[in-house]
């Protein structure tokens, strides 16, 4: 069981914190659930500032429900170009034709029913029907649980690992009251600039007197003057970490391979032949049924569209 500090100690802190250093991004000035659900969607598996001018380009091509509902796939995916894993997208196109055909085109306010429509998990239900409707529900996502971790269990690397459950049981205990949106919002941020996986600012957060991985590592250093000792990580670009083991792999074939489609006037079709050497320049004739293969797979997911040996955005 998690012993947290004292919610006060934490909540006053994060929330001034907040206020004074929370960056001026759009979807924080709305509370419109569609706008929520598109900027949710986005950010799920995507940095901040690619996810920013793609969301504004996204409502002002697909402004409600209405519009996304009743959208060319293909319109949609072509949108979502630069965004990466485009499952997201045509879920999101999903998830309006239900709420067009089921909800009256209104979205559902709470979490249980959130859950029910296509592609949405427990941190988008959460992040929804908290930012959208200021319900004071937790959730977790990766900032959440590396903040609630360290200031309420310890450093990283102690061991047995809180499970996310028990996390989730103290997220929930320190949602103030009313609160429910900046304090959510609060956390995510302290994760995204001072709490940060590699190197966290403990210097300059407003939880370090009372976190309890910052006293650990003050105490595994007595001899600290200062409250910065923290374990230090080489950090490494995004494109690095990825270069090897993801060039190749095969979600960045399917990537590359629904960017290809992408570059394709509407509706113009590809015959899996002259996609091979696209997608892989070392393609051979034997390689067909390995491509057919993630091509079927990305028809399944509702990427492409495949008709006898052609393939096409759907
Ligand atoms: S004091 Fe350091 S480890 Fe603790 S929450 Fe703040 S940044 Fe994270």
């Amino acid at each position: 069981m998690i012993t947290p500090p004292e919610p006060a100690r934490l909540q006053g802190p994060l929330l001034a914190w907040f206020a004074a250093n929370a960056r001026d991004l759009p979807w924080r000035h709305t509370r419109d659930p569609y706008a929520i659900l598109v900027a949710e969607m986005m950010l799920q598996q995507t940095q901040v500032e690619r996810v920013r001018p793609k969301y504004l380009a996204f409502l002002s091509a697909f402004p409600t429900f209405e519009v996304l509902a009743t959208a060319p796939t293909a319109a949609v995916i072509r949108s979502w170009s630069g965004l990466g894993y485009n499952r997201r997208a045509v879920n999101l196109q999903r998830i309006a034709r239900v709420v067009q055909a089921k909800h009256g085109g209104v979205l559902p306010r709470e979490v249980a029913a959130l859950r029910q429509l296509p592609g949405i998990g427990p941190y988008t239900a959460g992040a929804v029907a908290c930012f959208a409707f200021e319900q004071d529900v937790a959730f977790m996502d990766t900032n959440i649980r590396r903040v609630l971790r360290r200031a309420c269990v310890g450093p990283d690397e102690q061991t047995p690992p809180p499970t996310e459950r028990a996390l989730l049981t103290v997220g929930t205990a320190l949602v103030p009251p009313g609160q429910g949106w900046a304090w959510n919002q609060a956390l995510m941020e302290l994760g995204a600039l001072v709490c940060t996986a590699a190197n966290p600012t403990c210097w300059r957060c407003p939880l370090q007197v009372v976190c309890r991985a910052q006293q650990a590592w003050r105490a595994a250093d007595a001899t600290a003057l200062t409250p910065m000792v923290v374990p230090v990580r080489p950090v490494r670009h995004v494109a690095e970490r990825r270069s090897e083991p993801y060039q190749g792999s095969r979600r960045w074939l399917r990537g590359r391979l629904v960017e290809l489609l992408r570059a394709l006037p509407p509706a113009a079709v590809l015959a899996l032949t002259d996609l091979g050497p696209l997608v892989k320049p070392t393609f051979q004739p034997e390689d067909l049924p390995w491509l057919r293969e993630l091509v079927v797979a990305l028809a399944h997911d509702g990427l492409v569209w495949l008709d006898g040996d052609t393939v096409r955005l759907p």
